[in-house]
C-alpha cells in the first residue's frame, strides 16, 4: 500500500463503501507473457466461471445475502454483549478475510477476459500487491459496530503470497480502514487452511461468540474433506449452529467445495477437469424427454 494510497478522502471512502465496495488504485500490472502463453483457457463466452462471476458481480442479490450476513451477525453480537455482561473476559469474533469481508472483484474479471476458467494462483499471488480489494457490503458497518460494543475483531487467513504475505494482508485492512487492524489482530496462514490453532488462541483469553467465513473450514476442521456428500452431511450435522456462532457468506467462485469435487481446491484449467465440473454439476440431472415420446402443446 502507498501513502498516497492511505490518504484517500474518508467521505468518498464511505460512499464508495456504500455503493457497493471499494477499489484501491493500480500500482503495478499483473500481466506476464510467458504465464499467459503457458496457460491452458477457454472460450470466454464458454468460461464455466462466466455466471458465477456475473451473479456476485451483477446480482442485487448477492449483496443483500452478504447484508443478511452481517445483519444477522450484528444481532448475535447484541445479544452476546447482553448475555456476557457481567463477565469479566472479554469477547471477540473470528473473521475470515476473501470473500467474507473483503472482495476480488477485479481478479475474477481479469481471469474471464483472459479466458481462464479455473482459479489461477499465479494471477492470484500478483494481483494481491495490486491492492485491488474491495470491501463486501455490510462488513465495514459490522466490524465498527463490533467495536463500538467493545467486542474484539480477528482475522485469520490463509494466503501465501511469499515472505511479503503478512505485510500485504496488515496494510489491506488498514487501508480499509477496518477496526483492529494491528498485529495482535491478524494471524495468516501461509502453509496451511487449519485455522484451528487461530480459534484456540482466541478462546484461551476471550470468550470467542462468533466465526465469520465464507468456507465451512472457517468454523471447523472437520469439513475439510474430498467428498461432496460428506460435507453435505457434516453441514447438516451443525445445521442448528448456522446462523448462530457460524456466519457464512456467499462465494460461488472457489473454497474447499471446489475442493471436494476434484480432491484440490486449485484444480488445473484442462480439459479433463472441465468434464469433471460438469459431472459435479449434472449429478441430480433430469434425463429429459424421450424423442418421439410424444406431442407437446407448446407451452413452457
Ligand atoms: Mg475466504
Amino acid at each position: 500500500m502507498s501513502e498516497q494510497g492511505s490518504k484517500i478522502d474518508r467521505r468518498t471512502l464511505m460512499a464508495t463503501i456504500l455503493a457497493g465496495g471499494l477499489t484501491m488504485p493500480l500500482m503495478t500490472r499483473a500481466s506476464d507473457a510467458a504465464d499467459k502463453a503457458a496457460r491452458p483457457t477457454s472460450a470466454p463466452t464458454q468460461n464455466p466461471l462466466l455466471w458465477a462471476v456475473a451473479w456476485s458481480e451483477t446480482a442485487a442479490e448477492f449483496g443483500a445475502l452478504c447484508h443478511q450476513a452481517f445483519n444477522l451477525a450484528t444481532l448475535r453480537v447484541d445479544q452476546a454483549t447482553e448475555k456476557f455482561r457481567n463477565s469479566d473476559r472479554p469477547l471477540a469474533v473470528i473473521t475470515d478475510l476473501d470473500n467474507t469481508i473483503v472482495h476480488a472483484s477485479s481478479y475474477w474479471g481479469y481471469l474471464l477476459k483472459e479466458g481462464i476458467d479455473f482459479f489461477d494462483d499465479g494471477v492470484w499471488d500478483k494481483w494481491i500487491p495490486e491492492n485491488l480489494i474491495t470491501l463486501v457490503p455490510g462488513a465495514f458497518e459490522f466490524l465498527n459496530h463490533c467495536k463500538s460494543k467493545e467486542v474484539e475483531v480477528f482475522y485469520v487467513t490463509s494466503r501465501n503470497q511469499g515472505p511479503n504475505t503478512y505485510d500485504y494482508a496488515l496494510k489491506q485492512l488498514q487501508y480499509l480502514e477496518l477496526p483492529f487492524a494491528d498485529s495482535a489482530h491478524l494471524t495468516v496462514y501461509r502453509e496451511t487452511s487449519d485455522k484451528t490453532p487461530a480459534r484456540e488462541a482466541v478462546r484461551q483469553t476471550h470468550e470467542l461468540i462468533l466465526l465469520l467465513g465464507d468456507n465451512l473450514n472457517d468454523f471447523k476442521r472437520d469439513y475439510y474433506v474430498k467428498d461432496v456428500d460428506e460435507r453435505f452431511a457434516l453441514m447438516e450435522r451443525d445445521r442448528k449452529d448456522i446462523g448462530q456462532q457460524f456466519i457464512i457468506l456467499p462465494n460461488p467462485t472457489d473454497g474447499h467445495w471446489v475442493r471436494a469435487i476434484f480432491g484440490e481446491s486449485e484444480p488445473a484449467g484442462t480439459e479433463q477437469n472441465r468434464q469433471i465440473l460438469l459431472e459435479a454439476a449434472t449429478r441430480r440431472a433430469w434425463d429429459g424427454i424421450e424423442v418421439g415420446s410424444g406431442e407437446t402443446n407448446g407451452s413452457t
